[in-house]
């Protein structure tokens, strides 16, 4: 498809990899194609360009570099957060302290942990999708040995607590762990600050390129190795390294730490003004997620009396990128467990539409969402039966009265 003429309103899902990034890796994918353990020249080239990445992103937590470690993205970082952190601390206790609304990168490694003979409480969350502190409290057990609760959600966008969350698990010698995938490169994060244990985060949702994230281990964590094989990553994390794309992640890293605020203040405004013009244009729709304890560029809303998934291929035919609130497994379309955790009625959750927002975006572009929406909403809801019987409803002598 032509991709001038296309909105992209999916950069929780990834981000276009920026020119940045692209260039930066180049070298690594050509003439520099040492592997970074040889010991000539040509090595020592991928050495420096991995440890310079290395110390960007320390820097920017933080932390520092012997506590970065890189992964093949958020996903093995929680992986290997939540197994290796249980393994390590199983011969204290054998209960762990999650959320309902997690990514299934988590929430799917704690029922495999389950299986395993650990026992996983998932603490719910308020109507906003914040994760209520006194029952995570309240949940806590002498045995608990691991907290993992994440620092913004990909769906909602709601930031949560993690300074609360840390300064809990921290005074209780309970490891803590948060999947910051999602708030990276977009929101200032402290680790020695927040009392972050482990932190997972990934390139491709910053502008870097897929398949290479990284996990931060606080010093003096005792965590296994996750491959097993050479002596990559202080030798727990073995395979030969990806030059190219950690040169990428780096380049991305130091992209958006150039200019934090601004970027986020931009996207922020397009955000708000989006939510303003969906709300007033068109009816019968609800925010989720917090209004103010969001993500810069999450906006999440469910439309009543229609199907998310026909908006979405609606919304494409009209070349914009957006996702739903439901996920296709096996055939069969689920509601999304984050709007289901946040109290909403399964027919409301079906009707969700996610947009996030990146800095290229353009106000001219969100109106022509909006329009495109309020057109694609009014068609659906015309061909609903559900809605006919709400409208006559209105009509009915009660309603009138
Ligand atoms: C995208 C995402 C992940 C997975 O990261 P990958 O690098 O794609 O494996 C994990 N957690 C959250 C919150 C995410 O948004």
């Amino acid at each position: 498809m032509d991709k001038k003429e296309m909105i992209y309103l999916d950069n929780a899902a990834t981000t276009r990899t920026l020119p940045q990034a692209v260039q930066a890796m180049l070298p690594w994918l050509s003439d520099n194609y040492g592997n970074a353990s040889s010991i000539y020249r040509l090595g020592e080239e991928s050495r420096k360009v991995i440890s310079q990445a290395r110390r960007q992103i320390a820097d920017s937590l933080h932390g520092e570099p012997s506590e970065i470690y890189f992964t093949s993205g958020g996903t093995e970082a929680d992986n290997w957060a939540l197994i290796a952190g249980a393994e390590a601390c199983a011969f204290k206790g054998k209960h762990i302290i999650t959320s309902k609304i997690e990514h299934h990168g988590v929430l799917h490694t704690c029922e495999y942990l389950e299986k395993r003979g650990f026992q996983v409480t998932y603490v719910g969350v308020d109507g906003n999708g914040i994760v209520n502190l006194q029952e995570l409290e309240a949940a806590i057990r002498p045995d608990t040995i691991l907290i993992s609760v994440m620092f913004a959600n990909n769906e909602i966008g709601t930031l949560q607590p993690i300074g609360e969350i840390g300064k809990l698990a921290r005074e209780r010698g309970i490891l803590f762990h948060t999947d910051a995938v999602q708030a990276y490169g977009h929101l200032p994060i402290d680790v020695e600050a927040l009392s972050i244990d482990l932190l997972s985060a990934s390139g491709h949702k910053l502008g870097g390129p897929k398949g290479i994230g990284f996990l931060y281990v606080k010093k003096g964590t005792k965590l296994g190795a996750f491959l097993h094989g050479g002596a990559q990553e202080q030798g727990k994390r073995a395979g030969t390294e990806n030059v190219p794309a950690i040169a990428g992640l780096g380049a991305a890293v130091a992209h958006a730490f150039s200019d934090m605020e601004g970027q986020a203040g931009k996207v922020e405004g397009l955000r708000d003004y989006l939510i303003e013009k969906i709300e007033k244009e068109i009816p019968y729709c609800r925010l989720n997620g917090h209004r103010e304890k969001r993500l810069p560029n999450n906006v999440n809303f469910s439309f009543q009396f229609i199907e998310g998934e026909s908006l979405l291929i609606m919304l494409d035919m009209k070349g914009i990128c957006a996702s739903s609130g439901s996920a296709c497994t096996s055939g069969a379309l689920d509601p999304s467990h984050v709007l289901l955790a946040i109290g909403l009625p399964h027919e409301i959750a079906h009707g969700s539409l996610r947009l996030t927002l990146g800095v290229d975006n353009t106000k001219e572009e969100m109106d022509r969402t909006v329009q495109a929406i309020k057109e694609i909403v009014e068609k659906l809801r015309r061909m609903s039966p559900l809605y006919e019987d709400f409208v006559k409803g209105q009509g009915s002598p009660k309603a009138a009265s």
